[in-house]
């Protein structure tokens, strides 16, 4: 089964540093940056872009300085349905 896509924003003036996401992502993506926010914290960023939207990040935050977006599937939609065709017909899809 293919992994989920996920996101997530980092809230880097909230953020502490504690390191508690880098430890919860199962996906390794979360660092610790190597500056400091306004507040003097080293805080963390994603590194890389294969998160799954698991959540694991954003629950252990104290701070709540993530927000965990997931790829939602569309359902096939319906576009064009042809019945009972007697001759011949030219169809024409977008432009
Ligand atoms: S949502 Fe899951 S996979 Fe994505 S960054 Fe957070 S812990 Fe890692
Ligand atoms: S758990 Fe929250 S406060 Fe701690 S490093 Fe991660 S984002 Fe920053």
């Amino acid at each position: 089964m293919a992994k989920a896509k996920g996101d997530i924003i980092i809230d880097v003036e909230i953020c502490k540093g504690c390191e508690l996401c880098v430890e919860a992502c199962p996906e390794n993506i979360i660092e610790t940056a190597k500056q400091v926010n306004n507040k003097g914290y080293l805080y963390v960023v994603k590194v890389e872009d294969s998160c799954t939207g698991c959540t694991n990040c954003a629950l252990v935050c104290p701070e709540a300085a993530i927000t965990v977006y997931r790829k939602v599937k569309k359902k096939k939609e319906l576009v064009t349905k042809i019945s009972n065709v007697t001759s011949d017909i030219t169809l024409k899809v977008g432009k």
